[in-house]
C-alpha cells in the first residue's frame, strides 16, 4: 500500500518537473533578449536591431509608441511579429519600408496582416517584384496611411523623433541608393539608420549639410565596402557601429574594409551575425547595449564623452598630382603605393600644398 502511494507520488513529481521544464524552455525561447529592469536609467528610447540573418530589421520604442523599419526576408515575418508583440506592442505608429529589396521588406506583409499599423512610410518606385507588389496591396487592403518619404521631414513617437535624411535623389538603377535613411534622436543621444544606402547616397547626405552626427550608426548595406565611406563616417563620428548581417553570409558582410575602418577609429562594430539581436537603451543621456548571444555590458557611452574617433581616418595625398582624397576614393585606391602620402587632417593636407580631389571633395 505505502509502496504504491510512493510510486504514485514519484510519478506525479516526475510529471510536475517535466511540466516545469517545458514552461522554463518555453519562456526562454519567447524572449531571447532580456527585458529592461528599469530603475535610474529607465529608457526613454529603446532600439532593437533584430537578428534576421542576412537582412535588416529595426524596432524603435519610446513611451509605448513603436516604429518598425524593415522586417527581413519573408520567412522572418512571423518571428518579427512575435518579437514586437513580446515588447508589449499592439500597434505600430509608423512602419518604414526602406527600399524594395526582399531582405528588408519581405517580412513586412506578415506584420501588417498581424498588427494595426497607422502610417506607412516608403519611397515610390517602379519595382514590379512579387514581394513589393504584395506589400503595396497589403498596405492598401488595410487602409494604412501611405506617406512618401521626404528628406527633412521629422516624425515624433513617445519622447523621441526621427528625421528622414535620404533619399535625396532618385537612382532607380540601384535601389540601395533609394533607401530611406533615418536619424533618430532622443535627448542628447542619436542614431543614424542607413538601410542599404551606399556611397552615392552617403555623399549626397553630407553635401546637403544637414546634421548627421550620431552616437550609433547602423552601417549602410550590411557593412559592405560600398557604404561606410570615410566622408560619411567623418560627418557622423559614431561612438558605435552596428552591422546587420547573416552568419557566414555569401557576400562576406561586413566587408574587411569596413571592419578595418572601425578598428582604425577605435569604434566598436557590433554585429548581429556574432551577437544575435542587439538592443540599445538610452535615457536621452546614457547609452548601453544588451545582446542575445554576447555580453555587451562594457559598451556604454554618455552624451558629451570624448569621441573624435573618425578623425583617425587618414587622407591620402598623391606626391605627383598634389591632390588629396578620402582613403576610399577611387583616386586613392588606384594610386601606386610609392606616390602615396598619408595626411592626418584636411588642414594638414592644405598646409602641405595639396588640393582636394574634385571627385570625393574631402
Ligand atoms: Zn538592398
Ligand atoms: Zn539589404
Amino acid at each position: 500500500m505505502i509502496v504504491a502511494v510512493i510510486d504514485v507520488m514519484k510519478r506525479f513529481l516526475c510529471a510536475l518537473s517535466a511540466l516545469m521544464m517545458m514552461l522554463f524552455i518555453g519562456s526562454c525561447s519567447r524572449s531571447a533578449v532580456p527585458q529592461m529592469t528599469g530603475g535610474d536609467d529607465d529608457p526613454k528610447l529603446t532600439v532593437h536591431f533584430i537578428d534576421v540573418g542576412e537582412g535588416d530589421c529595426t524596432l524603435l520604442e519610446s513611451d509605448d509608441e513603436f516604429v518598425l523599419i524593415d522586417a527581413g526576408e519573408r520567412d522572418y515575418g512571423e518571428e518579427v511579429l512575435r518579437y514586437i508583440e513580446d515588447q508589449g506592442a499592439d500597434e505600430l505608429k509608423y512602419m518604414i519600408a526602406t527600399h524594395p529589396h526582399s531582405d528588408h521588406v519581405g517580412g513586412l506583409r506578415t506584420v501588417i496582416d498581424g498588427m494595426d499599423t497607422e502610417n506607412f512610410i516608403t519611397v515610390s518606385c517602379d519595382s514590379d517584384t512579387y514581394t513589393w507588389e504584395k506589400l503595396m496591396r497589403a498596405v492598401d487592403r488595410n487602409s494604412i496611411n501611405m506617406i512618401e518619404a521626404e528628406a527633412g521631414t521629422t516624425y515624433s513617437f513617445g519622447k523621441a523623433s526621427l528625421t528622414i535624411m535620404a533619399p535625396l535623389s532618385r537612382d532607380e538603377e540601384n535601389y540601395n541608393n533609394l533607401s530611406v535613411v533615418t536619424r533618430v534622436v532622443c535627448g542628447d543621444i542619436s542614431f543614424l539608420i542607413e538601410a542599404d544606402a551606399e556611397r552615392e547616397s552617403e555623399y549626397e547626405m553630407v553635401d546637403a549639410g544637414e546634421t548627421l552626427s550620431a552616437d550609433v550608426i547602423r552601417c549602410g548595406h550590411h557593412g559592405s565596402s560600398d557604404a561606410s565611406s570615410d566622408k560619411l563616417l567623418k560627418a557622423v563620428n559614431p561612438a558605435f557601429g552596428v552591422a546587420s548581417c547573416g552568419e557566414g553570409n555569401e557576400y562576406g558582410h561586413p566587408h574587411r574594409e569596413t571592419v578595418q575602418k572601425f578598428e582604425t577609429m577605435g569604434c566598436p562594430l557590433l554585429r548581429t551575425d556574432e551577437a544575435g539581436t542587439i538592443v540599445a537603451y538610452t535615457d536621452g543621456r546614457n547609452l548601453r547595449f544588451e545582446a542575445e548571444k554576447t555580453d555587451l555590458s562594457s559598451y556604454t557611452y554618455t552624451a558629451g564623452e570624448e569621441k573624435h574617433t573618425a578623425e583617425k581616418l587618414k587622407y591620402i595625398g598623391n606626391k605627383n598630382s598634389l591632390y588629396f582624397h578620402y582613403s576610399d576614393c577611387d583616386g586613392a585606391m588606384d594610386m601606386k603605393e610609392k606616390n602615396k602620402v598619408y595626411l592626418d587632417s584636411r588642414d594638414d593636407a592644405v598646409a602641405q600644398g595639396y588640393t582636394p580631389c574634385p571627385g570625393c571633395q574631402p
